[in-house]
């Protein structure tokens, strides 16, 4: 199968344009060729975006929200295809595929009301016979940069509202999961989307990323991936004066107190620590424990890993696929050899998995490391697979320290029978999203999503908030007293 760009309203490629490969996580089978578009083809994306936009905009916005709820029903209708093809392409399991794709369909109907929202503020003026509203304007092509990990979701949460707000977007989705990007052209067209809303260019991050941060008419950049590209799309950008929204890497903690439930515990953390092999921003890496049930939750942990089964995602009762590439494997097995070297003790996995039925693929065995220092690397930084540390404290001011001791600030969770303790976490825990009894995982398409530290920079993907990236305020006046009235002056 060749994919091919999707630009005002056409596939194409260019015979000039370097081709790749997409490649099956879990067996290495070629699923696709995929053109790396250059400069040129950006430019030609943009182009589109630009001319489409203008008229795009002034489509009421109720009437582009149909478009929405088109989408979010074709998503619908092919709810199992899109979760098999993003299973082939991504590794996460396919129940988890199916998730993503119906977080899709719900930001698609979510997103399709505020069509008949968009809420402004009305508000008095201080002076007689003046009007004073505000009024969400949009603020014209935006460019998309995605990582793979979430091939779909994620361009949900930014697409959705950049188009129901009335600007128009250029998609560049991760070099690894271009397949899903192509599905959701196919759907772009299928439901008639007009021609330039909406634009896919496939290519490298450094070339294609960077032509589009670069290029004068994409006003904004809404981007989501590690905290190290993040900070050059912030520098690229803050030198082209860009708006710019950045979703970046985490460092996720499960709390447990003594007084927890701990196979609700147990259940929270397998769920957040090994789903989609834990390469998610949310994925729980830290399970910082109250001292008292340490040794309990170890040896619960460990028997419930035992029944984790890995393998290829599309086997329906495997909870743990491959990981993305063998880059992705080498670096996994590089932190689990600090880990030992920094002292911490592993208590499972910790390996490559190379025998049958697994050495055609990406499979790091799920690991458990206990006795780590709150400042040990592997405490530290991102890993982005299936390794977890734990961390003993003594009570909750020291749990909630060891938490926001990191560089990051995605989500939380504590698990407590014991409301004080639930509150004050709520309130002390220094992430954009903290869970109460559950995992770190689980965010709700209807609420903002995002972090804090080195995790965000105050923007929010998702929820109603979401539309603050996509549009700019405008405060409307309109004096009818038919005189010239001085505000802060003519007040008396
Ligand atoms: P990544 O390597 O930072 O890549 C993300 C995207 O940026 C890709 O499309 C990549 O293109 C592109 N890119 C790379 N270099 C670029 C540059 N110089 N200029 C512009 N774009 C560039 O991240 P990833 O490995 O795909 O994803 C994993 C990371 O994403 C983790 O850190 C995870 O925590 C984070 N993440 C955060 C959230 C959140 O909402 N906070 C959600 C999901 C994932 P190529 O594919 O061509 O390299």
């Amino acid at each position: 199968m060749q994919l091919e760009h999707y630009i005002g309203g056409r596939f194409l490629a260019t015979e000039e344009e370097k081709w790749t490969s997409v490649l099956n996580p879990a067996n290495g089978e070629l699923l696709a060729e995929v053109p790396l578009a250059t400069e040129v083809t950006v430019n030609e994306a943009v182009a589109q975006a630009k001319q489409a936009q203008q008229e795009w905009a002034l489509v009421p916005a109720p009437k582009r929200a149909q478009y929405l709820y088109a989408i979010g029903m074709k998503m619908q209708e092919k709810k199992e295809h899109l979760a098999t093809v993003l299973t082939k392409e991504m590794g996460k399991v396919i129940e988890e595929g199916r998730g993503e794709v119906q977080e899709g369909i719900d930001m698609a109907f979510y997103m399709a009301g505020e069509g008949r929202r968009l809420f402004g503020e009305t508000t008095p003026s201080e002076l007689s016979n003046k009007f004073a509203m505000s009024v969400r304007a949009p603020i014209g092509v935006v460019g998309l940069i995605t990582p793979w990990n979430f091939p779909v979701a994620i361009a949900t949460w930014k697409s959705f509202p950049a188009i129901v707000a009335g600007n128009t977007f250029v998609w560049k989705p991760a070099t690894e999961t271009p397949m899903m990007a192509y599905e959701m052209a196919k759907i772009f067209d299928e439901v008639g989307l007009p021609k330039g809303v909406a634009n896919i260019v496939f290519g490298s991050g450094g070339e294609v990323g960077t032509a589009l941060i670069e290029h004068p008419d994409v006003k904004v950049i809404s981007f989501t991936g590690s905290t190290e590209t993040g900070r050059k799309v912030a520098s690229l950008g803050g030198q082209h004066l860009k708006k710019v929204s950045l979703e970046m890497g985490g460092k996720n903690a499960v709390i447990v107190m003594d007084d927890a439930d701990l196979d609700l515990a147990v259940d929270g953390i397998l769920w957040s620590a090994f789903g989609t092999a834990g390469q998610r921003c949310t994925a729980c890496s830290r399970v910082i424990v109250h001292k008292d049930v340490k040794e309990e939750l170890e040896q619960r942990l460990l028997e419930a890993m035992k029944q984790l089964s890995i393998g290829d995602g599309l086997d329906e009762s495997v909870k743990v696929g491959p990981v993305i590439n063998q880059k992705a494997l080498e670096k996994i097995h590089y932190y689990v050899e600090e880990g030992q070297k920094e002292g911490a003790r592993l208590l499972a996995g910790g390996r490559i998995l190379t025998e049958q039925p697994y050495s055609q693929g990406h499979f790091y065995a799920p690991t458990l490391f206990t006795d780590v220092a709150p400042d040990a690397r592997i405490a530290q930084e991102e890993i982005f697979g299936p390794v977890v540390s734990l961390i003993a404290v003594a009570d909750l001011e020291e749990a909630i320290q060891v938490n926001n001791s990191v560089q990051y600030g995605l989500s939380s969770s504590i698990f407590t029978q014991d409301i004080n303790s639930a509150f004050k976490a709520q309130r002390d825990l220094d992430t954009g999203i903290v869970y109460v009894n559950a995992g770190t995982t689980g965010a709700e398409i209807h609420l903002p999503f995002g972090g804090t530290k080195g995790t965000g920079n105050g923007h929010r993907d998702s929820g109603v908030a979401a539309l603050d990236v996509y549009t700019e305020w405008k405060s409307v006046y309109i004096d009818y007293s038919g005189k010239l009235q001085r505000a802060q002056i003519d007040t008396e």
